[in-house]
Protein backbone atom coordinates (compact mmCIF):
# COMPACT_ATOMS: atom_id res chain seq x y z
CA UNK A 1 0.00 0.00 0.00
CA UNK A 2 0.99 3.87 -0.57
CA UNK A 3 1.32 3.77 3.31
CA UNK A 4 3.51 0.90 3.69
CA UNK A 5 5.65 2.98 1.06
CA UNK A 6 5.71 5.62 3.00
CA UNK A 7 6.70 4.48 5.98
CA UNK A 8 9.48 2.63 4.51
CA UNK A 9 10.71 5.89 3.16
CA UNK A 10 10.54 7.35 6.29
CA UNK A 11 12.70 5.10 7.97
CA UNK A 12 15.14 4.08 5.71
CA UNK A 13 15.81 8.45 6.09
CA UNK A 14 15.70 7.70 9.54
CA UNK A 15 18.33 5.12 9.00
CA UNK A 16 20.33 7.35 6.59
CA UNK A 17 20.53 9.73 9.06
CA UNK A 18 21.97 7.92 11.89
CA UNK A 19 24.42 6.61 9.86
CA UNK A 20 25.41 9.96 8.45
CA UNK A 21 25.38 11.50 11.86
CA UNK A 22 27.67 8.78 13.66
CA UNK A 23 29.94 9.22 10.66
CA UNK A 24 29.67 12.92 11.39
CA UNK A 25 30.43 12.54 15.46
CA UNK A 26 33.40 10.36 14.76
CA UNK A 27 35.12 12.44 12.06
CA UNK A 28 34.98 15.12 14.56
CA UNK A 29 35.43 13.31 17.90
CA UNK A 30 39.01 11.42 16.70
CA UNK A 31 40.70 14.50 16.53
CA UNK A 32 39.96 15.00 20.69
CA UNK A 33 40.75 11.48 20.76
CA UNK A 34 44.19 11.59 19.24
CA UNK A 35 44.72 14.52 21.79
CA UNK A 36 43.67 12.97 24.81
CA UNK A 37 44.84 9.42 24.09
CA UNK A 38 41.44 7.24 23.77
CA UNK A 39 42.94 4.56 21.53
CA UNK A 40 44.53 1.96 22.52
CA UNK A 41 46.25 -1.54 20.99
CA UNK A 42 44.87 -4.61 21.64
CA UNK A 43 47.69 -7.57 20.95
CA UNK A 44 46.91 -10.63 19.22
CA UNK A 45 49.14 -13.51 19.57
CA UNK A 46 50.99 -15.27 16.81
CA UNK A 47 52.77 -18.79 17.16
CA UNK A 48 54.95 -20.74 15.53
CA UNK A 49 52.55 -23.38 13.98
CA UNK A 50 56.05 -26.06 14.23
CA UNK A 51 56.85 -25.65 17.56
CA UNK A 52 54.08 -24.55 18.98
CA UNK A 53 55.87 -21.14 20.59
CA UNK A 54 54.82 -17.37 20.61
CA UNK A 55 56.83 -15.46 17.65
CA UNK A 56 54.79 -12.14 18.45
CA UNK A 57 51.59 -10.48 18.47
CA UNK A 58 49.59 -8.25 15.47
CA UNK A 59 48.61 -4.81 17.01
CA UNK A 60 44.96 -3.62 16.65
CA UNK A 61 43.47 -0.36 17.42
CA UNK A 62 40.68 0.51 19.74
CA UNK A 63 38.91 3.76 20.51
CA UNK A 64 37.64 3.81 23.79
CA UNK A 65 34.99 6.57 23.45
CA UNK A 66 34.39 8.89 26.28
CA UNK A 67 30.23 8.25 25.58
CA UNK A 68 29.91 5.22 22.93
CA UNK A 69 32.14 3.06 24.40
CA UNK A 70 34.88 0.93 22.73
CA UNK A 71 34.89 1.23 18.50
CA UNK A 72 36.24 -1.10 16.88
CA UNK A 73 38.49 -0.05 13.81
CA UNK A 74 36.45 -1.54 10.85
CA UNK A 75 34.05 1.21 11.73
CA UNK A 76 36.26 4.42 12.36
CA UNK A 77 39.51 3.59 10.34
CA UNK A 78 37.03 3.75 6.89
CA UNK A 79 35.96 7.35 8.06
CA UNK A 80 39.36 8.20 8.92
CA UNK A 81 41.13 6.81 5.81
CA UNK A 82 42.37 10.00 3.59
CA UNK A 83 42.75 12.41 6.34
CA UNK A 84 45.48 14.16 8.15
CA UNK A 85 43.96 12.27 11.72
CA UNK A 86 45.01 8.63 9.65
CA UNK A 87 48.51 9.82 9.12
CA UNK A 88 48.67 10.95 12.47
CA UNK A 89 46.89 7.80 14.21
CA UNK A 90 49.31 6.01 12.18
CA UNK A 91 52.48 7.68 13.96
CA UNK A 92 50.90 6.74 17.36
CA UNK A 93 50.49 3.58 16.45
CA UNK A 94 54.48 2.86 15.12
CA UNK A 95 55.64 4.97 18.70
CA UNK A 96 52.82 2.62 20.38
CA UNK A 97 54.74 -0.63 18.57
CA UNK A 98 57.97 0.65 19.45
CA UNK A 99 57.40 1.51 23.24
CA UNK A 100 55.82 -1.77 23.70
CA UNK A 101 58.86 -3.98 22.68
CA UNK A 102 60.71 -1.42 24.84
CA UNK A 103 58.11 -2.96 27.53
CA UNK A 104 58.11 -6.56 26.53
CA UNK A 105 62.07 -6.62 27.11
CA UNK A 106 61.48 -4.93 30.76
CA UNK A 107 59.53 -7.88 31.46
CA UNK A 108 62.17 -10.38 30.66
CA UNK A 109 61.10 -11.03 26.52
CA UNK A 110 63.05 -9.89 24.09
CA UNK A 111 63.33 -10.97 20.25
CA UNK A 112 59.34 -11.01 19.80
CA UNK A 113 58.06 -9.13 16.68
CA UNK A 114 55.02 -6.66 16.56
CA UNK A 115 53.03 -6.44 13.16
CA UNK A 116 51.45 -3.26 12.98
CA UNK A 117 48.56 -2.37 10.22
CA UNK A 118 49.19 0.21 7.88
CA UNK A 119 46.67 2.18 6.06
CA UNK A 120 47.12 3.18 2.16
CA UNK A 121 47.20 6.80 3.00
CA UNK A 122 50.11 6.41 5.50
CA UNK A 123 52.43 4.15 3.61
CA UNK A 124 51.74 7.12 0.89
CA UNK A 125 52.54 9.49 3.23
CA UNK A 126 55.55 11.30 1.89
CA UNK A 127 57.07 11.40 5.62
CA UNK A 128 56.78 8.22 6.63
CA UNK A 129 60.23 6.95 5.57
CA UNK A 130 61.68 10.08 7.68
CA UNK A 131 59.75 9.66 10.38
CA UNK A 132 60.56 5.89 10.82
CA UNK A 133 64.03 6.40 10.86
CA UNK A 134 63.69 9.02 13.61
CA UNK A 135 62.05 6.37 15.58
CA UNK A 136 64.29 3.69 15.55
CA UNK A 137 67.12 6.17 16.32
CA UNK A 138 64.74 7.10 19.20
CA UNK A 139 64.55 3.17 20.49
CA UNK A 140 66.61 0.33 21.64
CA UNK A 141 64.32 -1.92 19.79
CA UNK A 142 65.60 -3.11 16.27
CA UNK A 143 64.11 -2.63 13.15
CA UNK A 144 63.64 -6.51 12.67
CA UNK A 145 61.18 -6.41 15.55
CA UNK A 146 58.30 -3.81 13.98
CA UNK A 147 56.68 -5.96 10.67
CA UNK A 148 54.58 -3.58 8.51
CA UNK A 149 51.08 -4.94 7.36
CA UNK A 150 49.95 -4.09 3.50
CA UNK A 151 46.94 -4.87 1.91
CA UNK A 152 46.90 -6.37 -1.66
CA UNK A 153 44.96 -3.40 -2.36
CA UNK A 154 47.89 -0.80 -0.82
CA UNK A 155 50.45 -2.70 -2.87
CA UNK A 156 48.76 -3.11 -6.48
CA UNK A 157 48.05 1.05 -6.69
CA UNK A 158 51.26 1.82 -8.37
CA UNK A 159 54.35 -1.04 -8.52
CA UNK A 160 56.81 1.47 -8.73
CA UNK A 161 56.08 3.77 -6.05
CA UNK A 162 54.98 0.92 -3.82
CA UNK A 163 58.92 -0.61 -4.41
CA UNK A 164 60.66 2.66 -4.13
CA UNK A 165 58.54 3.33 -0.64
CA UNK A 166 59.36 -0.67 0.32
CA UNK A 167 62.76 -0.68 -0.83
CA UNK A 168 63.74 2.29 1.59
CA UNK A 169 62.04 0.74 4.38
CA UNK A 170 63.65 -2.54 3.89
CA UNK A 171 66.78 -1.05 3.95
CA UNK A 172 66.39 0.34 7.64
CA UNK A 173 65.37 -3.06 8.52
CA UNK A 174 61.35 -2.84 8.79
CA UNK A 175 59.99 -6.15 7.51
CA UNK A 176 56.64 -6.34 5.37
CA UNK A 177 53.33 -8.82 5.57
CA UNK A 178 50.69 -8.93 2.89
CA UNK A 179 47.40 -8.85 4.78
CA UNK A 180 44.06 -10.52 4.02
CA UNK A 181 46.07 -12.39 0.55
CA UNK A 182 43.26 -13.84 -1.59
CA UNK A 183 40.74 -11.17 -0.99
CA UNK A 184 42.31 -8.82 -3.74
CA UNK A 185 43.52 -8.46 -6.79
CA UNK A 186 47.17 -9.11 -6.97
CA UNK A 187 49.16 -12.85 -7.19
CA UNK A 188 51.75 -13.95 -5.56
CA UNK A 189 53.61 -13.94 -9.10
CA UNK A 190 53.27 -10.20 -8.55
CA UNK A 191 53.65 -9.78 -5.03
CA UNK A 192 57.49 -11.74 -5.66
CA UNK A 193 58.44 -8.69 -7.03
CA UNK A 194 58.31 -6.94 -3.91
CA UNK A 195 60.28 -7.13 -0.87
CA UNK A 196 57.31 -8.94 1.17
CA UNK A 197 58.27 -11.00 3.95
CA UNK A 198 55.15 -12.53 4.69
CA UNK A 199 52.01 -13.57 3.15
CA UNK A 200 48.79 -13.30 5.79
CA UNK A 201 46.28 -15.92 3.89
CA UNK A 202 42.76 -14.09 4.80
CA UNK A 203 40.45 -15.62 7.45
CA UNK A 204 37.38 -16.31 5.10
CA UNK A 205 40.28 -19.04 3.54
CA UNK A 206 40.75 -20.50 6.46
CA UNK A 207 36.96 -20.44 8.13
CA UNK A 208 36.04 -22.34 4.70
CA UNK A 209 38.63 -24.82 4.70
CA UNK A 210 36.55 -27.99 6.46
CA UNK A 211 33.43 -27.24 4.43
CA UNK A 212 34.73 -26.29 1.11
CA UNK A 213 37.70 -28.50 -0.73
CA UNK A 214 38.00 -25.19 -3.43
CA UNK A 215 39.30 -23.31 -0.07
CA UNK A 216 41.37 -25.95 1.43
CA UNK A 217 43.40 -26.45 -2.04
CA UNK A 218 43.82 -22.72 -2.03
CA UNK A 219 44.85 -22.65 1.43
CA UNK A 220 47.45 -25.68 0.71
CA UNK A 221 48.54 -24.36 -2.71
CA UNK A 222 49.45 -21.11 -1.21
CA UNK A 223 51.24 -22.20 1.64
CA UNK A 224 52.89 -24.69 -0.69
CA UNK A 225 53.86 -21.95 -3.02
CA UNK A 226 54.33 -18.73 -0.42
CA UNK A 227 57.40 -21.02 0.93
CA UNK A 228 59.16 -22.16 -2.36
CA UNK A 229 59.49 -17.99 -3.18
CA UNK A 230 61.15 -17.56 0.24
CA UNK A 231 58.17 -16.04 2.34
CA UNK A 232 56.71 -16.94 5.20
CA UNK A 233 52.94 -17.86 5.30
CA UNK A 234 50.57 -16.67 8.53
CA UNK A 235 47.09 -17.99 8.61
CA UNK A 236 44.63 -15.86 9.95
CA UNK A 237 41.64 -16.24 12.00
CA UNK A 238 42.33 -19.90 13.05
CA UNK A 239 39.48 -20.58 15.62
CA UNK A 240 39.20 -24.33 15.99
CA UNK A 241 42.26 -27.24 17.27
CA UNK A 242 41.26 -28.68 13.41
CA UNK A 243 42.17 -26.03 11.42
CA UNK A 244 45.56 -25.84 13.10
CA UNK A 245 46.39 -29.65 12.62
CA UNK A 246 45.10 -29.09 8.59
CA UNK A 247 47.41 -25.93 8.58
CA UNK A 248 50.61 -27.93 10.49
CA UNK A 249 50.12 -30.80 7.85
CA UNK A 250 50.09 -28.38 4.86
CA UNK A 251 53.52 -26.78 6.71
CA UNK A 252 52.10 -23.33 7.51
CA UNK A 253 54.74 -21.20 9.52
CA UNK A 254 52.69 -19.54 11.67
CA UNK A 255 48.95 -19.49 13.16
CA UNK A 256 46.62 -16.41 14.61
CA UNK A 257 43.59 -16.22 15.98
CA UNK A 258 41.08 -16.91 18.39
CA UNK A 259 41.63 -20.88 18.76
CA UNK A 260 45.34 -19.40 19.58
CA UNK A 261 44.11 -16.19 21.71
CA UNK A 262 41.92 -13.10 21.19
CA UNK A 263 43.26 -9.69 20.84
CA UNK A 264 44.06 -8.85 24.45
CA UNK A 265 44.34 -5.15 25.88
CA UNK A 266 48.16 -3.91 26.80
CA UNK A 267 47.01 -3.88 30.79
CA UNK A 268 45.23 -6.94 30.62
CA UNK A 269 48.33 -8.73 28.69
CA UNK A 270 51.24 -7.71 30.42
CA UNK A 271 50.08 -8.89 33.83
CA UNK A 272 49.28 -12.13 32.21
CA UNK A 273 52.39 -12.96 30.35
CA UNK A 274 54.39 -14.93 33.02
CA UNK A 275 51.67 -17.79 33.21
CA UNK A 276 51.08 -17.50 29.36
CA UNK A 277 54.47 -18.26 29.00
CA UNK A 278 54.96 -21.43 30.82
CA UNK A 279 52.46 -23.37 28.90
P1 LIG B 1 42.90 -7.23 10.04
O1 LIG B 1 44.20 -6.51 9.91
O2 LIG B 1 42.60 -8.28 9.03
O3 LIG B 1 42.89 -7.79 11.52
C1 LIG B 1 42.35 -9.03 11.86
C2 LIG B 1 40.95 -8.89 12.40
O4 LIG B 1 40.41 -10.17 12.61
C3 LIG B 1 40.90 -8.19 13.75
O5 LIG B 1 39.69 -7.44 13.81
C4 LIG B 1 40.88 -9.38 14.72
O6 LIG B 1 40.31 -9.05 15.98
C5 LIG B 1 40.02 -10.34 13.96
N1 LIG B 1 40.29 -11.74 14.32
C6 LIG B 1 41.42 -12.25 14.84
N2 LIG B 1 41.30 -13.59 15.01
C7 LIG B 1 40.08 -13.92 14.58
C8 LIG B 1 39.37 -15.18 14.51
O7 LIG B 1 39.86 -16.25 14.87
N3 LIG B 1 38.11 -15.14 14.00
C9 LIG B 1 37.53 -13.97 13.58
N4 LIG B 1 36.30 -14.02 13.10
N5 LIG B 1 38.17 -12.78 13.64
C10 LIG B 1 39.43 -12.77 14.13
P2 LIG B 1 39.68 -5.96 14.37
O8 LIG B 1 40.60 -5.84 15.52
O9 LIG B 1 38.24 -5.57 14.55
O10 LIG B 1 40.31 -5.12 13.19
C11 LIG B 1 39.62 -4.97 11.97
C12 LIG B 1 40.48 -4.32 10.93
O11 LIG B 1 40.78 -2.95 11.24
C13 LIG B 1 41.83 -4.98 10.76
O12 LIG B 1 41.69 -6.14 10.00
C14 LIG B 1 42.61 -3.87 10.06
O13 LIG B 1 42.32 -3.85 8.69
C15 LIG B 1 42.04 -2.63 10.70
N6 LIG B 1 42.95 -2.14 11.76
C16 LIG B 1 43.08 -2.58 13.03
N7 LIG B 1 44.03 -1.89 13.69
C17 LIG B 1 44.55 -1.00 12.80
C18 LIG B 1 45.58 0.02 12.88
O14 LIG B 1 46.25 0.23 13.89
N8 LIG B 1 45.79 0.73 11.74
C19 LIG B 1 45.10 0.52 10.58
N9 LIG B 1 45.38 1.28 9.52
N10 LIG B 1 44.13 -0.40 10.49
C20 LIG B 1 43.86 -1.16 11.58
CA1 LIG C 1 46.23 -7.01 9.70
CA1 LIG D 1 67.96 2.16 17.71
CA1 LIG E 1 43.88 -9.65 7.98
Amino acid sequence: SKDAGGDRYTLFNEGMSTQVMRHIEIEHDVRDALLQEQFKFALQAQIDINTGKLVGFEALIRWLHPKSGYIMPDEFIPIMENSESMITLGYWGIKRAFSILAHLESLGMSGYRIAVNLSASQFLDPNLINFMREQLALSEQGADQIELELTERTVVADIEQTKGIMHQLKALGFSFSIDDFGTGYSSLAYLSQLPVDIIKIDRSFIAGMENSSADKQIVKSTVAMVRKLGMKVVAEGVETEQQLSTLSTMRCDIAQGYYISKPVLEEELYPALPSKLDD
